[in-house]
């Protein structure tokens, strides 16, 4: 039944990309319109959670990913107060998850996804091609797109929204996108460094204060991330330029590094009201958007493209009416507002608090933590709660509607 169903995808992130790739599997005609160039390689993304890895191989695509990425097998958390590192060991996961993590830039996976989508009959990547609007009636959508400035319609069945935090989509149905946006600008910038040879496990977060920052690995060749926070009232050109004298506060003396490249960016806690509009629907960070301590914004996002897969073969093959595709909307913004979202701005907060206090007291939580090899595999396997749950025809008995993302304070 799902032969034929016409599906445009908006948007050739890695969450768009997964979504169309899991339509092709099920033998849909998809086709994935950007209103870029080609994939977008500023950097964004670079570490796979356990959850993740689950998704690649459901689909199998963790070989090929495992192809190309480094392997992480430990967390760290730093203090720099005290000078102490608590470490959660992956290998405490043996035979219960992956006992590790992937690490590489989301680039490469998107490439990876678009490489085996185009493999399906039926399928198409068009580049250079903006979504415009969309009108819509009972059995089918007509998109207005502009194709290399030019005005141009697409017909489809189902639309994916997946054009990012800033999606069109989004705001083409009038969909509002609740929540807020942090004072402070992220700097992601990218290094050829050794962080290994100093003790630095593959992802690491810095307990410093106003001089937090995460350290992860990209590549096995020594291209690591550094992420860290700057003064929005800073020009861009001046961000880049304190980019070495920051790095003094997380460097060892004298080192010695290549900057390979570095960008910044605004980051929020929103979550659109609703993520789906008659045959539109939403996914990844046009549904919803976290800052990115802690890795919470893909690994959603491909959540939401396994759940979206999964719903419209079950309405395709009959066995769900279209309100699976309600649950999923609403399912997907549970999860967001009551699982990422918090994890999310708890990672933050820890990461930049100040209060010596508290900072003391976040230390002795960890570093407990990371000696109870239980409370590590419970830490660990709560990402697999971005999961959500199945569907279920009765699923709305009881299903309470989240509230708006938490407010700043
Ligand atoms: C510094 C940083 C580090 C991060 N690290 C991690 C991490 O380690 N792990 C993790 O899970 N997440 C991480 N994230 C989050 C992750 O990058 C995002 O969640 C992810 O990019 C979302 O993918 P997406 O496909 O939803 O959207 P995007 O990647 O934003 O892709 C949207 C696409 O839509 C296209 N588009 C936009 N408008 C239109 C239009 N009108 N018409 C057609 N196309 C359009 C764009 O060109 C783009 O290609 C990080 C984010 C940042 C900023």
């Amino acid at each position: 039944m799902s032969k034929g169903k016409r599906v445009v995808v908006v948007g050739a992130g890695p969450a768009g990309l997964f979504t169309a790739f899991g339509l092709a599997r099920l033998g849909a005609h998809v086709t994935v319109i950007d209103a870029a160039v080609g994939i977008n390689d500023s950097p964004r993304a670079n570490v796979y959670l356990h959850s993740t890895i689950k998704a690649l191989d459901n689909v199998g695509l963790l070989d090929d990913a495992k192809e190309i990425a480094a392997l992480g097998h430990a967390f760290q958390m730093h203090f720099p107060l005290s000078g102490n590192v608590g470490t959660m060991d992956f290998r405490l996961l043996e035979g219960l998850t992956y006992p590790f993590t992937l690490h590489f830039g989301q680039n490469r996976l998107a490439e990876l996804i678009l490489r085996h989508f185009l493999a399906f009959d039926g399928t198409a990547m068009r580049w250079n091609t903006r979504f415009i609007g969309a009108e819509q009636s009972a059995d089918a959508v007509q998109l207005s797109v502009e194709v290399d400035g030019v005005g141009a319609t697409m017909d489809a069945d189902w639309v994916i929204g997946a054009d990012g935090a800033r999606s069109s989509v989004r705001k083409a149905l009038g969909i509002e996108f609740e929540g807020f946006t942090w004072p402070d600008t992220f700097m992601a910038t990218n290094l050829y460094f050794d962080f290994e040879k100093y003790g630095y496990a593959a992802s690491n977060m810095v307990a410093a204060g106003e001089d937090w920052h995460v350290i992860a690995k990209i590549d096995d060749q020594h291209l690591w991330r550094i992420a860290y926070g700057e003064d929005s009232d800073l020009s861009e050109e001046q961000r880049l330029a304190r980019i070495r004298e920051r790095y003094r506060n997380f460097l060892p003396r004298n080192a010695s590094f290549e900057l390979e490249r570095a960008n910044s960016y605004r980051v929020h806690q929103r979550s659109a009201n609703t993520y789906r509009k008659g045959r539109v629907l939403l996914a990844g960070d046009a549904a919803h958007a976290t800052n990115p301590i802690g890795g919470m914004g893909f690994t959603s996002g491909v959540q939401d493209a396994q759940a979206l897969v999964r719903a419209l073969g079950q309405l395709w093959n009959n066995e769900a009416g279209d309100d699976v595709l309600d649950f999923y909307a609403e399912e997907r913004r549970r999860v967001f507002l009551e699982v990422a979202n918090p994890t999310a701005i708890d990672h933050k907060r820890r990461t930049q608090r100040t209060d010596p206090a508290a900072r003391v007291a976040d230390e002795q939580g960890f570093i407990g933590m990371t000696r109870d090899p239980d409370a590590v595999r419970h830490a660990v396997m709560s990402v697999f709660k971005l999961e959500g749950v199945p569907y279920t025809p009765d699923w709305r008995a009881g299903f309470q509607r989240p509230v708006a993302p938490l407010a700043a304070g």
